[in-house]
């Protein structure tokens, strides 16, 4: 379906023209994070390139490294006229990504058929590109907007940010002087669904809640001995008990607001009913599509077993097993959820938390909310927002420690049969050109009017 072009005589704007070359530069930096610091080597190249491009219009950058050397994140600041700053930031860095899996390669920046091509074209060099276009035609318009735009670039999301943005809140807080709400990843993408009256609507989901992550470490420890021997204290059996137990178990549904808000809407539009009371809710939320993958997610708390570790020979029974469990928890569910995972995994089992970041929820109201549903309404007639909780974690957990009120939102327009899901960490990421210059307009839009 066609969208409003920006100007009256259909021509891009300066933004609008180079955020594909962007984006696709963006990508031929290998910024893939390991998780590990010696073999995670590519922001700062990328970081100084994007300072680069942000001094070649005027910007004073500042060039952080945030706990480690060549953990590289960029910080720029456009005067508005009230202080009261807006920050927009996006991550460089890219979970890796196995060539001979992809039809392109994910390094290349390829942009073929109406797509860029890449790791981290969705997540989340498409943002960092809009962000940066925009960035460079404001400076060289000598655009001033309603409030202060603080540009920042990081770091070490794909990892939990702790040599990013967790860093950067807790040892440069000056970095965010003034700043009271922020927009970043993972929110204002179309979710196209069919209505009541057999035509189409395209909702833009905006992120305005994060389920909480806990990395989980369990232990068993018990008697050592020889695999010959009756043994019934072993510890890798107690230990796949448990994890058996955890890793089949349907944790209750909790409909949080943010959901119900969100499934009320696609009710609305779609005549379809989800009642989370019923048995069948889980078939009912199916008809969604590859959404429901994430949304079916974000209605209770999940605990997937990811890693084992036991043993060192085949004769010898191991004095302690270990395994890492990623569970992600419900906003206001964390003390509920520890009871039960206790229950479920007995006393012979030890557990601690590897990593621990809170859930994170706001409202979907006020003055920025406003201006989302404006800009997207200037430049798609059809678009109806709607809140949404994500069912993993981004930098906004950092940024809200500040008293940062967070909202995931950076724009894009979808083809109603893309699998935009199934993209997020996948083979073959990329992004539709159109959706790029969509998201460039919405987001100007937007800021010029925050
Ligand atoms: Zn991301």
């Amino acid at each position: 379906m066609p969208n409003q072009p920006h100007r009256s005589d259909g021509t891009e704007s300066p933004a609008e023209a180079e955020v594909v070359d962007l984006v696709s530069s963006l990508i031929r930096f290998d910024t893939s994070n390991t998780g590990e610091l010696e073999t995670t080597t590519g922001e700062r190249e990328c970081a100084e390139w994007v300072a680069q491009q942000l001094a070649e219009v005027g910007y004073e950058t500042e060039y952080v490294e945030s706990g480690a050397p060549g953990r590289g994140n960029v910080f720029a600041r456009l005067k508005g006229r009230d202080s009261r700053a807006l920050l927009i930031h996006g991550h460089l860095d890219v979970v890796p990504a196995e060539p001979a899996d992809w039809s392109v390669h994910p390094f290349a920046g390829a942009v073929e058929d109406g797509y860029v091509w890449g790791r981290g074209a969705i997540d989340m060099k498409d943002m960092v590109g809009m962000t940066l276009a925009l960035a460079r035609q404001f400076k060289r318009n000598g655009t001033v907007p309603p409030r202060d735009l603080v540009f920042a670039f990081l770091a070490d999301e794909e990892a939990g940010g702790k040599y990013g943005s967790h860093w950067l809140v807790e040892h440069r807080p000056d970095l965010f002087d003034g700043v009271t709400e922020a927009v970043g990843e993972v929110g204002g993408f179309s979710l196209t669904v069919p209505t009541r009256d057999g035509g189409e609507r395209r909702l833009y989901l905006v992120e305005t809640a994060e389920k909480g992550i806990a990395w989980m470490r369990l232990t068993v420890k018990a008697r050592a001995g020889h695999g010959s021997f009756l043994h019934p204290d072993n510890a890798v059996t107690m230990l796949s008990e448990a994890v058996a137990r955890l890793g089949r178990h349907t944790f209750p549904l909790v409909p949080t607001d943010a959901v119900v808000d969100f499934l009320a809407a696609v009710s609305e539009e779609t005549g379809l009913e989800f009642d989370t009371a019923s048995p069948d809710f889980d078939g009912m939320l199916a008809k969604l599509g590859g959404i429901s993958r994430i949304i079916g997610a974000t209605l209770r708390d999940t605990a997937n077993p990811t890693m084992l570790r036991a043993g060192y020979k085949a004769n010898v029974i191991p004095q302690s097993a270990e395994a890492v469990v990623d569970c992600r928890v419900v906003p206001g569910r964390q003390a509920e959820f520890e009871r039960e995972v206790d229950e479920l995994i007995g006393p012979d089992v030890e557990r601690e938390w590897i990593t621990k970041l809170e859930p994170y929820e706001t409202t979907f109201d006020g003055h920025l909310v406003d201006a989302m549903n404006d800009a997207l309404l200037a430049h798609d007639p059809h678009a109806r927002t709607v809140p949404y909780l994500l069912s993993g974690g981004t930098d906004a957990k950092a940024f809200a420690k500040l008293g940062i009120r967070c909202f995931g939102f950076s724009p894009l327009q979808l083809p109603a049969n893309l699998d935009f899901a199934a993209l997020f960490h996948g083979v073959d990421e990329r992004v539709p050109v159109d959706a790029l210059k969509f998201g460039t307009r919405v987001l100007e839009h937007f800021l010029l009017h925050s």
